[in-house]
């Protein structure tokens, strides 16, 4: 079977050996104050800023998901509101988990063919946490680099980025945000159950202000353990050990990210020739990661179907886009033989 599941998504195949030589190094029963994993999360952290292009001032944590780093945000990060810039299902839920826990929350949502403004009378004060979802899985939109820049430059706020189904597949543009996480199933090619979380000095400083200690996952908590190459708690030591791996293993992020471009290109191509509509129109804001096709509910029921028995998944709608869409993952982990498998399959079940 092989699969194009927008997350969780393919592993490297890379990763069956991993985990054998995690086990067979005994680093899996190691005790997490020990030094052994101390310097194993010290060189995890120093690969992935190397070969993600992080600044060297930002920091690294390891958590447990995505949706760990949207209650992160909301308890520590936030003083009294955040602004919430979505098209889709999960920057939705991102500002509907965060209305449980902090004051204020308020929504800048758009159609997912629009270019993205954001007007100054959106931004209710200097403490509000800018909350954006740079690539929206659920329908296959991304955020154009020109539009975080726009927003760094024209407001002082925070800027905290869900670049779930981006980071580790195309180059982020680190200084225009202050506070990015990601979920490692998706374009990290490894399984699910842990989250990277990447804070700028001026997110650190917001918060101290914020001073907030309650929880196991405040973040001054968890950033006083990981300056200690340490953790709150008991760690997901062979996740970790895992992402040491996979970042030795690729290319840096510039070069890997040629590579993602270009496939995005083919598929976009690819589709058009073969009479596949597209869910986003608007070329600009078309995610290089996540390709969305629109179909009736009937050709998609079908699709999935006869790609299951092609030995083929390709990935559900999500939100609501449900029942009249599909979703291929162009992510790192797929091999091109496994894309024109795929492409060989819709190219004969393409309506002309
Ligand atoms: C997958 C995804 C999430 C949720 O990730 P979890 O690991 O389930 O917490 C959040 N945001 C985006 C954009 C996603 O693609």
């Amino acid at each position: 079977m092989i699969t194009f599941y927008p997350g969780p998504s393919k592993v490297y195949p890379q990763v069956a050996q991993y985990i054998q030589e995690a086990f067979d190094s005994g680093i899996i029963s190691a005790n997490h104050r020990s030094q052994e994993f101390m310097q194993m999360l010290e060189r995890t952290i120093a690969g992935l800023k190397s070969k993600l292009a992080v600044p060297d001032d930002y920091e690294v944590y390891f958590v447990s998901s995505a949706t760990e780093c949207w209650e992160i945000i909301a308890q520590s990060l936030i003083i009294d509101s955040s602004l919430h810039v979505f098209n889709g299902a999960f920057g939705e839920k991102w500002m509907e988990y965060t209305h449980k826990i902090s004051l204020r929350t308020s929504e800048a949502s758009f159609d997912y063919n629009e270019n993205l403004l954001l007007d100054h009378s959106a931004v209710f004060s200097k403490n509000e946490v800018i909350c954006i979802t740079h690539n929206e899985t659920s329908n296959g939109t991304k955020v154009p680099d020109s539009f975080l820049a726009d927003v760094r430059q024209e407001f002082n706020n925070v800027i905290a980025v869900d670049a779930t189904s981006s980071m580790a597949g195309v180059a982020l543009p680190w200084e225009n945000a202050d506070v990015w996480y990601a979920s490692v199933q998706k374009c990290f090619g490894l399984p699910a159950g842990m989250a990277v979380m990447i804070v700028s000095p001026r997110a650190v400083e917001q918060a101290e202000v914020v001073g907030e200690r309650k929880h196991y996952n405040s973040l001054l908590f968890i950033r006083d353990n990981f300056l200690k190459f340490q953790t709150p708690y008991t760690p997901n030591t062979l996740g970790i050990y895992l992402m040491e791996k996979v970042m030795q293993q690729v290319t840096p992020i510039e070069e890997l990210q040629i590579q993602t471009l270009e496939r995005a290109r083919n598929w976009y191509a690819f589709l058009a020739e073969n009479g596949y509509e597209l869910l986003v129109e608007n070329e600009e804001v078309r995610s290089d990661t996540v390709i969305a096709v629109r179909e009736t509910k009937e050709r998609v029921a079908y699709l999935k179907k006869s790609a299951k028995a092609a030995g083929i998944t390709i990935g559900n709608g999500y939100g609501k886009e449900k029942e009249t869409s599909f979703r291929i993952a162009n992510f790192p982990a797929i091999e091109d033989s496994e894309i024109r498998t795929l492409m060989d399959f819709l190219a004969r079940e393409a309506v002309k």
